[in-house]
């Protein structure tokens, strides 16, 4: 059993709107998923899913071995093992960059502080931030604070990485950094989902591309998709960039 996540014929609706039609794929332990469509097309809606941050109407949702829509799920063993990173950090202002790494840790995982400390002190430099433990967020730049709320992220050592639209808030040259994190976790073998804009990066780091159209998995296959659409859809995204 590879799969860390399996979407079955997912259905969700906000009231009379259907966001996600019949949406199926799954996500292999160490692959790199992109997501990639228009602006309201379900993509953030999928991934709050995967998160039970939303509740579905109809198919089903697997993520590390949980289901996700069942009513024994065990939310908090799921964010465990799920890390979801938003293109906002919501870094704790008056919290240094160390004491915000280390909230979810000590409240959730009750680890002691030292160990917690150790973790936080880990994972920044994972993410080339070492020196700013003891910084305070606004101090930081747009860069380094999506890199802190990455690491916050993964120092709960999650099992699998959603990140949507992580790098739309940053200049451009901020965004690259933010982007080199991801690649050097996909590196590393971290399971990820990444809902992006950005077409050069899903094309060098992703394995699998989902481009999604009004709620519907339009075309899926490998990154090398992006070079040769299938459908009119696809192939007028990619050429608008958008
Ligand atoms: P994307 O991330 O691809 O831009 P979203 O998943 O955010 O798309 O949104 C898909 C559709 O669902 C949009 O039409 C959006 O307006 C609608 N939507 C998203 N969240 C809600 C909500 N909480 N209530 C009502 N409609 C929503
Ligand atoms: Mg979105």
């Amino acid at each position: 059993m590879s799969a860390v996540v399996k979407l079955s014929h997912v259905n969700k609706s906000f009231g009379p709107l259907q966001v996600l039609r019949d949406v199926s794929f799954e996500v292999n332990r160490g692959e790199v998923v992109a997501v990639i469509g228009q602006s309201g097309s379900g993509k953030s809606t999928a991934l709050r899913c995967m998160n039970a941050l939303e509740t579905i109407q109809g198919g089903e949702i697997e993520v590390c071995g949980h289901k996700v829509h069942s009513d024994k799920l065990d939310r908090r063993a799921l964010r465990r093992d799920v890390g979801i990173v938003f293109q906002s950090y919501n870094l704790f202002p008056h919290l240094t960059v160390e004491q915000n790494i280390m909230l979810a840790p000590t409240c959730v995982k009750k680890l002691p502080k030292g160990e917690a400390r150790d973790i936080a002190h880990r994972c920044l430099s994972d993410v080339g931030l070492a020196e700013k433990a003891g910084s305070y967020p606004e101090q930081l730049s747009g860069g380094q604070q999506q890199r802190v709320a990455i690491a916050r992220s993964l120092a709960m050592q999650p099992k699998v990485m959603l990140f949507d639209e992580v790098t739309s808030a940053l200049d451009p040259q901020l965004t690259g950094e933010v982007l080199k994190v991801i690649e050097d976790l996909a590196r590393n073998g971290m399971t990820m989902i990444l809902v992006t804009h950005e077409m050069a990066f899903a094309r060098k780091v992703a394995n699998t591309v989902i481009y999604m159209n009004q709620g519907v998995v339009w075309e899926t296959g490998p990154a090398a998709l992006l070079d040769d659409p299938q459908t009119p859809e696809l192939r007028g995204f990619v050429g608008t960039g958008l």
